[in-house]
C-alpha cells in the first residue's frame, strides 16, 4: 500500500458520455450530495453533542503536559472515549452514511463504496470543526453540485479499466490524446493506480466529466530541451521572472498574457449583490448589513434568475483565469527547470506581495507558481531550494560584498566595485551562490566574484 504522503500526480481524461449517461452521472452526483448533506446533519449534531457533555468540560480541564507524556496520552483517550460514546468516527459515520442510503432513494442511485467514502469526506470535515481547525461545516446548497465521487478500492464500486471508467452498470469511455506527442500518457499509465475520481466541471455553460486518475510516482520530464543536472537561480519581482544557470538566462514578464478581468469581476458581483438586495429586502439592515437571524432559524435567501446567470458567469471568469494561470505557469517553469534541475529561489511571502502590489498579483499567483515550479524540478530529477531572505538580502547585496538598500524604482545595481548589472537578474545569479552555513543561509560572495 502507498500513503498518502508519497508522491503522486494526476492524469486527467475527459468521458465520452451520452445525454443519456450523463443523466445518470448527475443524478448519481445528486444523491451524493443529499447524501453528504444528511450525514453532515448527524456528524456535526454528534460534535456538538460531545462538546457541551460534562465529560468533554472536565477533560478539557485535564493537563495538557509535553509531546508523548503520560498526561497528554491520559488526555487523549478520554477524548477518544467521549468520541466512541456519541459514535463520533470514522467507522461510526460511514455506518450511519450506510444507513441512510438503504433507507431511502439514496439506495437505488449510489453503490456501498461510494457512500463509504461519502462518510469518510463528511467526518474530515466535521473533525476539523472539532479541532477547530476550520470552522462550522456548510451543507451544500443545490447549485452547488458535488464535484468529485471517489471510490474506494479498484475491485469494486467506480473502477478503472485499462480504458474506461466502469460504475454500477454505466461503461464511460476516456478519450485519450490519440498523438500522446511526448508519451506522457503512456508514461503515466506505467504507474500503480492509487485511487479515481470521477470529476463533473463546467465550461461555457456545459457539464463535462472526467476521470482523475491519481497515479504513484512524478509525471514524465516532457519538454522538448534535455534537462540540465546543474543549479539554476530564480528571482520572482511581482511583474518580472528571471532566471540564471551556466546554460543561460532569461528575463520576461511574469504571466505577460493573463487577461485583465478583475474590472468584469467587480462588475459582476456588485451586480450580484444589487440582485440580492433587491430580491430579498427583508434580510437586511436598515444600515445595509445582513440580519441576525432568530436563534434556531435560517434567513431564507431567493435567487432569481437574472442572479443564477451573473453567478454563472463569475465562476466561468474564474475557469478562464484559472486555465490561463496554468499555461502562463507551465511555460517558464519548464525553461527554468530545463536550465538547471536544482533550483534556487528565495523563500517569497506572498502576503507581503500582495500587501504591496494588490489583486495583480493574486491573478498571478506566484505561490501557484512555485507549487508547479517544485513537481516540475520533482520529474525531472531535481528540487526547490528555497533560502530566506532576512540573512542573504540578494536585491540588496553585491559581490564585493556591499549591501546597499535600493529603492524599488532602480532597476539597474550599480555598484563603485564596478559591477553593472540588471538588478532581478543580478539577484537570480546571486542566487547560484547562496549557501547555507550550519544553520544559517549566505551569500558566497567569494564564489559570485
Ligand atoms: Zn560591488
Amino acid at each position: 500500500m502507498s500513503r498518502k504522503s508519497d508522491p503522486s500526480f494526476v492524469l486527467e481524461l475527459p468521458l465520452a458520455v451520452s445525454p443519456h449517461e450523463s443523466r445518470v452521472l448527475s443524478s448519481r452526483f445528486e444523491a451524493g450530495r443529499q447524501l453528504y448533506n444528511a450525514v453532515l446533519g448527524e456528524a456535526v449534531r454528534r460534535v456538538d453533542l460531545m462538546k457541551q457533555s460534562r465529560a468533554w468540560a472536565a477533560a478539557r480541564k485535564m493537563p495538557k503536559g509535553p509531546p508523548k507524556s503520560p498526561e497528554k496520552k491520559a488526555r487523549a483517550a478520554e477524548f477518544s472515549l467521549i468520541a466512541e460514546t456519541v459514535g463520533f468516527s470514522d467507522y461510526d459515520i460511514q455506518s450511519y452514511a450506510t444507513r441512510c442510503k438503504n433507507a431511502c432513494w439514496i439506495g437505488d442511485h449510489l453503490d456501498a463504496q461510494t457512500t463509504q467514502k461519502i462518510g469518510t469526506r463528511v467526518f474530515t470535515a466535521a473533525q476539523r470543526y472539532q479541532f477547530r481547525t476550520g470552522g462550522r461545516p456548510r451543507f451544500k446548497p443545490k447549485w452547488k453540485v458535488l464535484e468529485s465521487m471517489e471510490g474506494k478500492s479498484n475491485a469494486t464500486g467506480l473502477r478503472w479499466r485499462e480504458d474506461h471508467i466502469e460504475w454500477n452498470g454505466l461503461s464511460l469511455k476516456a478519450r485519450y490524446d490519440k498523438k500522446d506527442k511526448h508519451g506522457i500518457q503512456a508514461f503515466a499509465l506505467q504507474n500503480p493506480l492509487k485511487y479515481r475520481r470521477l470529476v463533473r466541471r463546467t465550461i461555457r455553460g456545459k457539464t463535462r466529466w472526467f476521470v482523475q486518475l491519481v497515479l504513484a510516482g512524478s509525471p514524465k520530464w516532457k519538454d522538448k530541451n534535455p534537462v540540465r543536472h546543474v543549479k539554476s537561480s530564480i528571482d520572482i519581482g511581482p511583474s518580472t521572472i528571471a532566471a540564471v544557470s551556466e546554460a543561460g538566462a532569461f528575463l520576461e514578464r511574469f504571466c505577460a498574457n493573463m487577461p485583465d478581468l478583475q474590472k468584469e469581476i467587480r462588475r459582476i458581483q456588485r451586480a450580484m449583490d444589487r440582485s440580492r438586495r433587491r430580491s430579498n429586502p427583508d434580510n437586511y439592515n436598515q444600515d445595509g448589513t445582513v440580519k441576525k437571524p432568530a436563534p434556531g432559524k435560517r434567513l431564507q435567501w431567493v435567487y432569481t434568475n437574472g442572479y443564477l446567470h451573473l453567478r454563472a458567469r463569475l465562476r466561468e471568469l474564474h475557469r478562464v483565469l484559472a486555465a490561463y494561470r496554468r499555461t502562463e505557469h507551465g511555460e517558464p517553469a519548464n525553461r527554468v527547470v530545463a536550465m538547471g534541475n536544482t533550483v534556487m529561489a528565495e523563500k517569497l511571502s506572498y502576503k507581503t506581495f500582495q500587501r504591496m502590489f494588490g489583486k495583480s498579483v493574486r491573478d498571478r499567483a506566484p505561490g501557484t507558481f512555485m507549487d508547479h515550479l517544485r513537481r516540475k524540478a520533482a520529474s525531472a530529477g531535481g528540487e526547490v531550494i528555497e533560502f530566506p531572505t532576512r540573512t542573504t538580502k540578494l536585491s540588496q547585496s553585491c559581490q564585493c560584498g556591499a549591501v546597499v538598500k535600493k529603492p524599488l524604482s532602480k532597476r539597474w545595481h550599480d555598484c563603485s566595485c564596478g559591477v553593472h548589472a540588471q538588478r532581478d537578474l543580478y539577484s537570480a545569479y546571486l542566487g547560484l551562490h547562496v549557501r547555507k552555513n550550519v544553520e544559517t543561509w549566505k551569500l558566497d560572495t567569494e564564489s559570485a566574484r
